[in-house]
């Protein structure tokens, strides 16, 4: 404080902005947890959140930046809406909100970050006349793909996913069909609408963080700054990786399962876990179930209770409650025959400090950005299972871009894989003596010299910083 007034300077604040979910809540913590390492930076995120599950509790008393909790406005009409509608509609009705929150902070704000979903409140910092940034906590690829949605909307007919080729994004790779992001499926849902609507304000802010790095993506990144390329007029900022450490977990209650990796050999254990929202059919999780039985390999794996519904059922509720057994949702008997070699967890587990864990040596998840970061900076190569929102773009960007994946024959939401094909994967992948866990131990190097100092990343959010000190 001494300093700040020394030289008569304001105390930099930066308020974040995150919408509901922890797969957005999460990331906007993390975020704001790197910009605190800067001297003097005070941040407070507003986090309007569904209040619905103990990990986001937990989360939120792990977050060290300073919280503002806006609770998601309650709209009846929305039961029965996609994930990104909800989103979408109650980020708008939450502006009210934000801006008396924004207006009346002791300490003037001197930047405003929004998550992709929070766009709808960029104006307000236009009225406070402050910088007003939107962060991408997913990949450049997918970055470009929504800027260039309204374009896509424009020359394209008829539904993407009945397209013969695939979609061409100017200086990138082109998107498959059947990879496009959820809202893209269907062009009468509401949703889609809605992920127009995010493509035209983004490149109304003062600039885009991404979470990816120069050299993971380079291709992409430049296609985004080429002002005859891209329709993105604003400079893109990669900061990342940006990803949950072991130390944000002190909240939960670990210690039972590193006591348990603890005692697995090196890198022989698979970890399988599918986000924060991810759940999926009563056949395909037996199937899951047969085949890492099928593969005698050690596992850890998140379990939540099946569901017929959509992929993503678990989103807003993820951490809510705990399992009362396993019976009824796993195979009969599978419990007790891989009692030596698997550990079960019910709903949440501490992800980031599994996938430090020594013994780790494989991860079959569901491709979330977040969770793909948190892999491959710890050396750990991937089966690829997507479920939702743009995870289809980041098993393909994993497995046939960056070759830090295996991925199923056909998409899991399109057909229920089979047990000797999970086994098969597990057994390829597990070891690491592969040109995947090759690939990945590349990558692992390639983000560390990023976030070292002078890297990419570290440059690029000291730009950032700088420009929000004034
Ligand atoms: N996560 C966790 N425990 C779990 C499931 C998820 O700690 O049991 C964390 C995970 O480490 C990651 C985030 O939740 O930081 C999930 O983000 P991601 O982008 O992978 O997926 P999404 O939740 O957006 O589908």
């Amino acid at each position: 404080m001494e300093d700040l007034h020394k030289h008569n300077k304001v105390q930099p604040h930066l308020v974040l902005l995150s919408s509901p979910g922890l797969g957005h809540l999460i990331p906007i913590i993390e975020l704001g947890k790197r910009f605190l390492r800067h001297p003097n930076f005070k941040v407070t995120i507003l986090a309007v959140t569904s209040q619905t599950s103990d990990a986001e509790a937990e989360v939120l008393r792990s977050s060290l930046c300073d919280i503002i909790n806006i609770p998601a406005p309650d709209i009846p009409v929305l039961t029965g809406a996609t994930v990104v509608t909800r989103l979408c509609v109650t980020m708008r009705a939450a502006v009210p909100a934000i801006r008396a929150a924004l207006s009346s902070m002791q300490l003037r704000p001197s930047a405003f970050i929004v998550d992709i979903f929070g766009t709808d409140s960029l104006p307000v910092a236009v009225e406070l006349n402050i910088p007003k940034f939107v962060y991408v906590a997913s990949h450049a690829w997918f970055l470009s793909l929504v800027v260039y949605l309204p374009v896509l909307d424009e020359i394209i007919e008829g539904q993407y996913v009945d397209q013969k080729e695939p979609l061409k994004i100017p200086g990138s790779s082109p998107v498959r069909p059947e990879d496009v992001f959820d809202p893209m499926l269907d062009r009468n849902d509401m949703q889609y609408s809605e992920c127009l609507t995010l493509g035209k304000a983004i490149p109304r802010s003062d600039g885009v963080l991404v979470n990816t790095w120069e050299e993971l993506q380079c291709r992409d990144l430049e296609a985004l700054r080429d002002q005859n390329l891209m329709v993105l007029k604003v400079p893109v900022y990669a900061v990342g990786p940006i990803m949950r450490e072991p130390d944000s977990e002190t909240g939960w209650d670990s210690g039972w399962v590193v006591q348990w990796l603890d005692k697995q050999p090196r890198e022989s254990v698979v970890y399988v876990s599918f986000g924060s929202g991810g759940t999926m059919s009563f056949e395909q999780m037996r199937e899951i179930a047969f085949g890492l039985e099928l593969s005698e390999q050690r596992f850890v794996w998140v379990v939540r209770a099946p569901t017929e519904r959509a992929a993503d059922a678990a989103f807003f509720t993820t951490g809510r409650g705990s399992s009362d057994g396993w019976s009824g949702v796993l195979p009969e008997g599978f419990v007790e025959r891989t009692r030596e070699v698997g550990l079960l967890v019910p709903q949440w587990a501490p992800q980031a400090t599994i996938l430090k864990h020594r013994s780790v040596g494989a991860f079959l998840s569901h491709c979330g950005w977040g969770s793909t970061l948190e892999s491959v900076t710890n050396g750990v190569p991937m089966i690829a299972w997507p479920l939702y929102a743009e995870q289809r773009m980041n098993a393909t960007l994993l497995a046939e871009e960056l070759g830090v994946a295996v991925r199923t024959k056909v998409l899991p939401t399109k057909k229920v894989v089979a047990r000797e094909e999970v086994a098969g994967m597990v057994k390829d992948i597990i070891g690491r003596s592969n040109a995947v866990a090759d690939r990945v131990r590349e990558i692992k190097r390639s983000a560390e010299k990023a976030l070292s100092p002078g890297g990419s990343s570290n440059v690029a959010l000291a730009q950032v910083a700088k420009m929000i000190e004034g």
